[in-house]
Order: structure tokens, then C-alpha cells, then sequence
């Protein structure tokens, strides 16, 4: 599926655009950064919702990982705000890959980020609080762009940018470049109208 396929529908409820979910044993204190980085830099009204357990569903049990779009299937189910982002610390994965930082359903409902492997990995204790959730946003940001239907950008540093390492994850920005950054606004208007 290419992601101009299946541009969100406009969405003129009021309310939270975004709920940041928590998930399993993650740290509250991670879906509020989440949720207070999603409004101020993508504009999007963001709460943090209930806790819910990591679906089992989605525990690839000969990996020991949680396989990602599994989980996205199961957060997406049910009422609630347009938009759903789970953040978990479980290690997530694909069929087709060792691991995901995170994922989501471009132009879909549900996103997710993991916290597993931003701190660095097993042993890696080293790694600052502020240094991880740095990486969390940017990875939250990212997949929630997703959502609303922004692809990958080849633009040095920009947050669109594809990153499958953590020094990757640590040279782009919490911004984006100039032209993601009109894609944003013209998605966003479209997806929330102006005062969404
Ligand atoms: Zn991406
Ligand atoms: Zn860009």
C-alpha cells in the first residue's frame, strides 16, 4: 500500500486528536513526554489515556519480541480519539525485521514506539533519561506523522528522515525540513481542520 492510497478521513469531532496509550510496565512519565511533544511541535491535541496491558496477541513467542503491526491491529480497535499512539517497553519486531524502534499505519489509526532498545540495549545502563526520552519523541513524532499520512524524507536531519539505528536516530532533529513541513500543515488542516 503506498501511503497517498489512504489519506484519513477528515475528522471534525472535538476532543483529543491523539491518545498517547501506555502500555504494559512503561513509565507514565514517558506517555506524557509523548503526549506534550505531539502538541507542541505537530499541533495535535494529545492526552494520555488508560493503561493497557501489551497485547499478547502479538508476542512472537520464539523471538521473545512483540510483533509490531499486531500490536497497531489491536490498538486500533475500538471508539475513542482519531488517532492512537501505544508507547510501550516491550522489544518490538516485524516478520521481515530484527526489531522496530517503531511503527505505524500510514494514513491509518494506530502507531506505536517502543522504549527497548533507545536506551542502547541490554547492558547499555549508561545512556542518560533525557538522551532515551529525546530518542522517544523523535520516534513518536515520526510514527504519528505517519499517521497522518507523511512518507520518508531524504532531507539531512529531518525527523521524516528513516532511521533503523540509534546514531542515526540521534543525528536527525526534533523538526522537520521546510517541505515536510508544509505537507504537514496542508495533512493536518485536511485531517482536523484549522483549530484541530
Ligand atoms: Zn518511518
Ligand atoms: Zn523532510
Amino acid at each position: 500500500m503506498t501511503p497517498d492510497d489512504r489519506d484519513p478521513p477528515r475528522l471534525t469531532q472535538p476532543g483529543p486528536r491523539v491518545e498517547v496509550v501506555p502500555l504494559g510496565r512503561v513509565n507514565l512519565t514517558a506517555a506524557h513526554v509523548v503526549a506534550g511533544n505531539l502538541q507542541a511541535l505537530l499541533g495535535l491535541a494529545a492526552r494520555v489515556g488508560e493503561p493497557r496491558p501489551d497485547p499478547e496477541e502479538a508476542l512472537v513467542a520464539n523471538r521473545g519480541q512483540y510483533d509490531a503491526r499486531v500490536v497497531l491491529e489491536e490498538l486500533a480497535k475500538g471508539v475513542g480519539a482519531p488517532f492512537r499512539l501505544g508507547v510501550t517497553a516491550v522489544d518490538l519486531c516485524l516478520p521481515f525485521l530484527d526489531y522496530v524502534f517503531g511503527e505505524a499505519q500510514v494514513g491509518g489509526r494506530a502507531a506505536v514506539v517502543s522504549l527497548a532498545r533507545l536506551g542502547g540495549g541490554r547492558g547499555a545502563a549508561g545512556v542518560p533519561r533525557e538522551v532515551m526520552l529525546e530518542r522517544l519523541a523523535k520516534v513518536a513524532l515520526h510514527e504519528t506523522a505517519h499517521l497522518l499520512g507523511l512518507t520518508h524524507c531524504r532531507a539531512a536531519g529531518c525527523l521524516m528522515s528513516f532511521s533503523e539505528t540509534l546514531e542515526r536516530i540521534d543525528r536527525i532533529s526534533l523538526a522537520m525540513c521546510p517541505g515536510c513541513r508544509v505537507d504537514l500543515a496542508r495533512r493536518r488542516r485536511r485531517i482536523v481542520g484549522p483549530d484541530g
